[in-house]
């Protein structure tokens, strides 16, 4: 059975004081809060370390916001797979259309971040999704389609089963523009069936399948109650504890 998984990418925001600051909000909040998902934090790298060990008696998971793939090295500025382990991390978020888009990073280069995450033990969460023009050209499920093949390029069934795969159509990140609940649950089947033509319908229903892209506490119970929405890859409002756990308590 899949997990549910909300997931919080902090993307370049908040400096120590204010990761602490965060994180003790949301270990707050959930005092009182059983949530029916995982719940992800994935801060940048500088604070990592210091929400290791703030979240350590709590439920909440870390991850980080990319990763190189080789396991060290003269790569200036780049983070491994077992740097991210090291302090605590068990996710990594990968291929973000930030990263794709203003860092140039191709299906190839995050297929090989992928196979690196997974024979580091990290969870990757794979990102995919269509810009505006090609939703409007028609081309979404190519698009789509292209991502997931080859981002799954060489990887196995038994290995395609530890992957979370975050849908996150790019006109809807950052842009409080959401994809209605029909838009998102439409490519979500079809990631799904992508998925059982890939490997079979075991491992596809298996593979937790977010959305991400202005999910906020009042769009999230409609997004999260579709069959194939398994979660969500919240960015703006995992700023903010009680948004963050509101959205956590949606599922
Ligand atoms: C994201 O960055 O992955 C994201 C979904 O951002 P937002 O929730 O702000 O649209």
């Amino acid at each position: 059975m899949r997990k549910k998984i909300i997931a919080g990418n902090w993307k370049m925001n908040l400096n120590l004081s204010e990761s602490i600051e965060l994180i003790s909000g949301i270990k707050n909040g959930l005092v009182n809060q059983q949530l029916n998902c995982e719940l992800v934090i994935c801060p940048p790298f500088t604070s990592l370390e210091t929400a290791s060990v703030l979240i350590k008696d709590s439920a909440i998971k870390l991850g980080g916001q990319n990763m190189y793939y080789e396991e060290n090295g003269a790569f200036t500025a780049e983070i491994s797979a077992s740097m991210l382990k090291s302090v605590g991390c068990q996710y990594v978020i990968l291929g973000h259309s930030e990263r794709r888009t203003i860092f140039g990073e191709t299906n190839e280069l995050i297929n090989k971040k992928i196979k690196k995450a997974l024979t580091s033990q990290l969870t990757p969460i794979f990102c995919i999704g269509e810009t505006l023009e090609e939703r409007e050209s028609g081309s979404t499920f190519d698009v789509v389609k292209k991502q997931v093949v080859e981002g799954l390029s060489e990887i196995n069934s038994e290995d395609a089963q530890k992957i979370v795969i975050a849908y996150e159509p790019v006109w809807a990140i950052g842009t409080g523009k959401t994809a209605s609940k029909e838009q998102a649950e439409e490519v979500h089947a079809f990631i799904r069936s992508l998925l059982c033509e890939l490997y079979s319908n075991e491992v596809a229903e298996e593979i937790t399948i977010q959305y991400g892209g202005s999910v906020k506490p009042d769009n999230a119970v409609e997004l999260l109650s579709q069959p194939n929405i398994d979660g969500a890859l919240v960015g703006g409002a995992c700023l903010k504890a009680d948004s963050f756990i509101a959205i956590g308590a949606a599922c």
